[in-house]
C-alpha cells in the first residue's frame, strides 16, 4: 500500500495590501484543516509583482496572522527568491514544445479583441503565434520585437478534479482563454518575469503541498494549473475552493464595503477570538452540539470540508458583534485589563493615583465587562472613571430637583464624617435618604447623575466605591449641588 501523503497546506498572500478578511478566512480554513489532521500550515509570500509589493504589507499580514492565533510551521517561503526555479520550469516547457514565444504586439492583440467582440465572441488569445515557422520567428526577432512565453492549452482538453468542497469539477480547455502567458514580455533570447499560474505550480510542488485551499475565485486558475502540473510531470495536490465572503447585497465583499482588513477590525475593538470564530462560521457549519461560539482549537478538533458550504457567505455584523460580546463577557477581569490598559494609556489615563493600581483597574473591568460589545466600549465606558464627566441634559436637570439635592447634601455630610466601604454603602444611602425625607431611589438617581454625569451606567454601588477610592466621589457630589 502506498504511504499516506503528509498533509501540508499553505497560505499564499500577495503583499500588495494589508491582510484582507478574505485572505484571513482562507488562512483559517487552511489552519483548521492542517491542525485537524496533524499536518503543516505554511506561508508563501507571493511578492513577484515588484511594483505593488511592499515589505510593510508583508509585516502587516504576518502580524495579523499572529494576532489571530494562526501559527505557521516553517520559515515563510519568499516567492521572488525562487525565480531561477520558475525560469527553469519555463525553459523545460519551451524545450519540450509545450510552450512557445509569442511576439504579438499590444496593437495586434487589441485588433484581435475587437474582431472577437464584433463577432459576438468572448475575448481570448486565438493562438496566433502557436506554430510560427523558424523564418517568421526570425523576422519578428529581427524587427526587434519582444516576446511573452505562452503555454499551449489544447481547446479539446477536459480538465477534471474532485474538489473537497464542490465535488466533481470539469473544465473545458476551450474555456481557459487560449494559450496562456507564463512569462512577461522580454527580448527573444531571455525569459521575462514568470507569472502567477506557473510560479504557483512550481512552488506548491517544491513545498510538497498536499492540499491547495483557496477562494473559489481561483477555480479557473486551478484548471490551468492542473494542465501545468501535467506538462511539468509533477503530481498535483488536492483542491478545496471555499465560498466567497459576500456583502449585504450578496456581492463579493470589497474595499467599497468599508472595513475589510483585519487591522481595521482590530482597531475597531474586535477581539482576535471573536474574529477567527466569526470567520470560521463564514462558510462552515459546526457539527451538532458544538454551538457557534468556539475557539480555534475546538473548531480544529471537528473541522472537515464536508461542512463547508458551496454558497457564498454573507457578512453579518450582528453575528460578529454578538460573538465579540460573548468573548468579552466571558473574559477574566485580569485579561480584559491587559487588553484595555494600552487603550486607556493612549488616552493618558490610568497613569497616577488609585487609577494606576492594577487591582482597582481589574475591579473596573469586572464592572464594565458584562456591558461591552467592542473593546472600544471599554474605553468609552471607562471615561467617567478617569476624567470628570460633563453632565448630560438629564443629569443637569436633576440638579434643580429639591429632593435629590437634599438627599445628596445629607449624603455628602456623612461622607465627610466617615469612610465608605462596601458594607456601609447601603446604610449610608438609607440614612441620607431618610434624613432628607425622600425615597432611596431618588437619592440613587441623583448620586448616579452626580458621579457619572448621566442617568445611565453600570451598577451604582460598585461605581461609587471605585470612584471613592480615587477620592473623586465627594468632589463630584459637591459639584452637582
Ligand atoms: N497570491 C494568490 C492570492 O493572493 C494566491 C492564490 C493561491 O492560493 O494560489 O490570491
Amino acid at each position: 500500500m502506498a504511504a499516506a501523503v503528509p498533509v501540508r497546506v499553505r497560505l499564499a498572500p500577495s503583499p500588495t495590501g494589508t491582510l484582507h478578511i478574505g485572505t484571513a478566512r482562507t488562512a483559517v480554513f487552511n489552519w483548521l484543516f492542517a491542525r485537524h489532521l496533524g499536518g503543516a500550515f505554511l506561508l508563501r509570500i507571493e511578492d513577484t509583482d515588484r511594483e505593488r509589493s511592499r515589505e510593510a504589507f508583508t509585516e502587516d499580514i504576518l502580524d495579523g496572522l499572529r494576532w489571530l492565533g494562526l501559527s505557521w510551521d516553517e520559515e515563510p517561503v519568499v516567492q521572488s527568491a525562487r525565480i531561477e526555479a520558475h525560469r527553469a520550469a519555463i525553459r523545460q516547457l519551451l524545450e519540450s514544445g509545450q510552450a512557445y514565444r509569442c511576439y504579438a504586439s499590444d496593437a495586434e492583440l487589441e485588433t484581435m479583441r475587437q474582431r472577437q467582440q464584433a463577432e459576438g465572441r468572448a475575448p481570448r488569445y486565438d493562438n496566433l503565434h502557436r506554430d510560427l515557422s523558424p523564418e517568421q520567428e526570425q523576422a519578428y526577432v529581427a524587427e526587434g520585437r519582444e516576446a511573452v512565453v505562452r503555454f499551449r492549452i489544447d481547446d479539446g482538453a477536459t480538465i477534471t478534479w474532485t474538489d473537497l468542497v464542490r465535488g466533481e469539477m470539469r473544465w473545458a480547455g476551450s474555456d481557459l482563454g487560449g494559450d496562456m502567458v507564463i512569462a512577461r514580455r522580454a527580448p527573444a533570447d531571455a525569459i521575462g518575469d514568470p507569472l502567477y499560474n506557473l510560479v504557483v505550480v512550481v512552488d506548491d510542488a517544491a513545498m510538497a503541498i498536499s492540499h491547495v485551499i483557496r477562494g473559489e475565485d481561483h477555480i479557473a486558475n486551478t484548471g490551468k494549473q492542473l494542465l501545468l502540473y501535467e506538462a511539468l510531470g509533477l503530481t498535483p495536490p488536492r483542491f478545496a475552493h471555499t465560498p466567497l465572503i459576500l456583502n449585504q447585497e450578496g456581492r463579493k465583499l470589497s474595499k467599497r464595503d468599508g472595513v475589510t482588513s483585519v487591522g481595521e477590525f482590530r482597531a475597531m475593538g474586535y477581539t482576535a477570538e471573536a474574529l477567527v470564530n466569526y470567520m470560521t462560521l463564514l462558510g462552515w457549519s459546526p457539527p451538532e452540539g458544538v454551538g457557534e461560539r468556539f475557539s480555534l482549537e475546538q473548531a480544529a478538533a471537528v473541522f472537515s470540508f464536508e461542512r463547508v458550504n458551496r454558497a457564498g457567505a454573507r457578512f453579518d455584523w450582528d453575528k460578529l458583534n454578538w460573538l465579540n460580546a460573548q468573548v468579552l463577557h466571558g473574559m477574566e477581569a485580569a485579561e480584559l485589563r491587559r487588553r484595555l490598559l494600552p487603550l486607556w494609556q493612549a488616552r493618558g489615563w490610568a497613569g497616577d493615583g488609585a487609577g494606576a493600581d492594577p487591582e482597582w483597574q481589574e475591579e473596573l473591568c469586572t464592572l464594565l465587562g458584562p456591558s461591552l460589545t467592542l473593546l472600544a466600549d471599554g474605553v468609552e465606558q471607562a471615561a467617567p472613571f478617569f476624567e470628570t464627566p460633563d453632565p448630560d441634559a438629564s443629569a443637569l436637570a436633576l440638579r434643580s430637583d429639591a429632593g435629590s439635592r437634599a438627599a445628596l447634601t445629607a449624603l455628602l455630610e456623612r461622607l465627610r464624617e466617615g469612610t465608605l466601604a462596601a458594607e456601609t454603602a447601603q446604610g449610608l444611602l438609607a440614612e441620607a435618604a431618610t434624613a432628607a425625607g425622600v425615597k432611596k431611589g431618588v437619592l440613587m438617581k441623583g448620586l448616579r447623575a452626580a458621579l457619572l454625569g448621566s442617568l445611565r451606567g453600570p451598577d451604582l454601588l460598585s461605581t461609587w466605591l471605585l470612584l471613592h477610592r480615587l477620592g473623586a466621589d465627594r468632589d463630584r457630589i459637591a459639584a452637582a449641588l
